[in-house]
């Protein structure tokens, strides 16, 4: 157990919370340097609770009046109501 630093907060939580980023930004690099196939990410066709491709930061709209999409990691079209694993929140 760390050391409480804050209120619920200890220095063994925010070292897990800085290797997690750190993966997910060796992830993400990584996956951009390639475009990925929707199995490998697990891409499926509905929302995972409040998580869907329009709300992510790698979809790119073809139209503000269009569900389909392209995304800068998943070749082909995805679906502004989908989903993957790789989801990231827009900023
Ligand atoms: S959730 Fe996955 S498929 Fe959808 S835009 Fe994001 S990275 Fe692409």
């Amino acid at each position: 157990m760390g050391k409480t630093i804050i209120a619920g907060v200890t220095q063994r939580q925010d070292l897990g919370r800085a290797a997690g980023i750190a993966a997910a930004s060796a992830i993400t690099a990584a996956a951009e340097a390639q475009s990925l196939e929707k199995p490998a990410v697990d891409y499926r066709a509905q929302p995972r609770g409040g998580q869907r491709c329009a709300g992510c930061a790698f979809f790119r709209t073809q139209s503000n009046l269009s569900r389909l999409g392209h995304c800068s990691m998943v070749i082909g079209d995805v679906a502004a109501d989908a989903w993957c694993a790789i989801w990231a929140p827009a900023a």
